[in-house]
């Protein structure tokens, strides 16, 4: 179980209270990793409280408020079981449903996203905004989930090991682990309105959440070539460089206007710039790819196992 927690101390108590009732009585080995993510309230020293009668409860206190995705990647990689769930410290989800998304996920999923299907937030600014989101990363992404921004999920350990996540992405693990062959799947779970402290976002999450996507987006398709993004944009912009300028020879040389009176020198040597400079970024890209994979020995590719090759060999990174 992982929990990342800024600024709820209210939340503490009742969240330890129903996690480990319902952990308790599931029959497997279970660890619960707080992180408490910079809170300048009393909720690292109510965790430490919890922690001191429950031996199961681990807490990791992050040196500032560095935002939930980097909190959730500290308690992955601390994280020692073969199944790790998320889950919000505010209990608008609910711990009672840990127990039927781990059924699912042991049914041969690498994900289980659960889907708050009677969302309990404000009506438009959030729960309309979320709805219009989902569809596009849904669609952005080959990948169909309801309910990318419901942070209770069942994930196999191995599949988040190698991840590595920045700014709003936490949401975007569904889409990697599918990306990597992984079959994952949504099931409905229940939602409550926050009782305890206030939410810690705004607006503008919806600016970083477009941003990331096509972060994402971009680094799946196009970071082993990346001048394929770059060049193509240059190409196009030189073929319209070379298109305004026939036009303006046509236009001066057989109908005879004077090229002052058209905006075509300026959009044929606008274009022809953009497309130079496309493509020299897009050959710079290329050098910082190069030296991103062979400066650190990675391969372009994952390997999901390997049989016959003698006993793993550790991860060199
Ligand atoms: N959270 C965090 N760091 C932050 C912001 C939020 O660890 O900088 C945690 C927060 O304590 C909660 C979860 O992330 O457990 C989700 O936050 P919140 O409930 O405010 O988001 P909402 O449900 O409103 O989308
Ligand atoms: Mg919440």
């Amino acid at each position: 179980m992982l929990v990342p927690l800024y600024q709820e101390e209210d939340n503490v108590a009742p969240l330890c209270e129903r996690l480990f009732a319902v952990l308790s009585a599931m029959d497997c080995s279970f660890e619960v990793i707080a992180i408490d993510d910079g809170s300048r309230d009393q909720t690292l020293k109510h965790l430490q409280a919890e922690a001191t009668k429950r031996p199961e409860l681990k807490v990791i206190s992050l040196r500032r408020n560095y935002g939930q995705t980097a909190a959730m990647m500290a308690g992955i990689d601390h994280a020692s079981g073969e199944i790790i769930v998320t889950i919000d410290a505010d209990l608008q989800n609910d711990p009672e449903d840990i127990p039927a998304l781990v059924a699912k996920l042991k049914e041969g999923y690498g994900v289980v996203s659960g889907w708050r299907q009677h969302r309990q937030d404000a009506a438009i600014r959030r729960t309309l905004i979320s709805q219009v989101a989902n569809r596009i990363i849904s669609w952005t992404s080959g990948v169909y989930l309801r309910d990318y921004g419901c942070t209770l999920k069942a994930y196999r350990a191995d599949i988040l090991k190698g991840i590595r996540l920045y700014g709003e992405m936490h949401r975007f693990i569904p889409i990697y682990a599918s990306w990597m062959g992984a079959p994952i799947t949504e099931m409905p779970v229940r939602h409550h309105p926050r009782r305890f402290g206030q939410s810690k976002y705004g607006l503008e999450r919806i600016g970083k959440v477009i941003l990331d996507l096509m972060v994402v987006k971009f680094l799946e398709r196009y970071f082993v070539k990346p001048i394929y993004v770059f060049g193509a944009f240059g190409l196009v912009s030189m073929v319209l460089s070379g298109m305004s300028f026939a036009a303006m020879l046509y236009l001066r040389l057989i109908k005879d206007v004077s090229m002052i009176l058209t905006p075509l020198p300026l959009l044929t040597v606008l274009f022809f710039l953009v497309g130079v400079m496309g493509i020299l970024m897009g050959l710079l890209a290329e050098a910082l790819v190069r030296t991103y994979y062979e400066s650190q020995g990675r391969a372009a590719y994952l390997i999901r196992k390997t049989v016959n090759f003698g006993p793993a060999r550790p991860r060199q990174d």
